[in-house]
């Protein structure tokens, strides 16, 4: 059988730059799960079922692809499903330190679980979802830099009264 990987992020909302690095992960092992987590730092704009929601539609022509949640340490939830791998996208030199940081924190309390880095696609690099909601607060064009599902959200979100999350 083969290797599991978890994907853990915030996912608010998912977008093509999440997209690239969970294909190219589908590839490589035989199963990921992609998880959603709470992050209350971040202050999301969508409730964790709706950012599952939207991953879920995303994802929905991928084999190979799960998506969950949790809370708690993500060493834990990756025993829990028997994940042996977790991935993590980097963009940037700045990704960089704050993710070697809880690689190795999370390698320190489980030796066996690695995490792997996939480096972004270049034309992914400038994608994050907080830049895509600024976009769509000012009612930018948003379908070069979320999917579909992503796209529907962000709109009832920023430009429909009755919009609940
Ligand atoms: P978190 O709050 O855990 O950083 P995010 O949803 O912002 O959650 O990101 C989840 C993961 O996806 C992180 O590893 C992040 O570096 C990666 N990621 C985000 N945007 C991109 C992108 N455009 N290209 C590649 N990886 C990305």
């Amino acid at each position: 059988m083969g290797k599991k990987a978890l994907y853990p992020g915030s996912f608010d909302p998912v977008t093509y730059g999440h997209i690239n690095i969970i294909k190219r992960a589908s590839k490589i092992f035989s199963e990921v799960t992609i998880a959603v987590i709470e992050n209350p730092e971040k202050k999301p704009v969508f409730s964790r079922e709706k950012r599952s929601k939207i991953l879920k539609e995303s994802c929905r022509n991928f084999s190979g692809i799960k998506v969950d949640t949790y809370d708690g340490l993500t060493v834990e939830y990756a025993k829990s499903i028997s994940a042996s791998v977790i991935i993590r996208g980097l963009r940037s030199v700045s990704d960089f330190e704050g993710e070697m940081q809880m690689a190795v924190m999370n390698k320190k309390m489980r030796k066996n679980l690695d995490t792997i880095f996939l480096m972004t696609d270049p034309e992914y690099a400038h994608i994050s979802s907080s830049l895509v909601k600024e976009v769509a607060k000012y009612g930018g064009e948003l379908s070069h830099f979320v999917p579909d599902a992503s796209e529907a959200a962000l709109q009832s979100k920023f430009h429909d009264e009755n919009f609940d999350c």
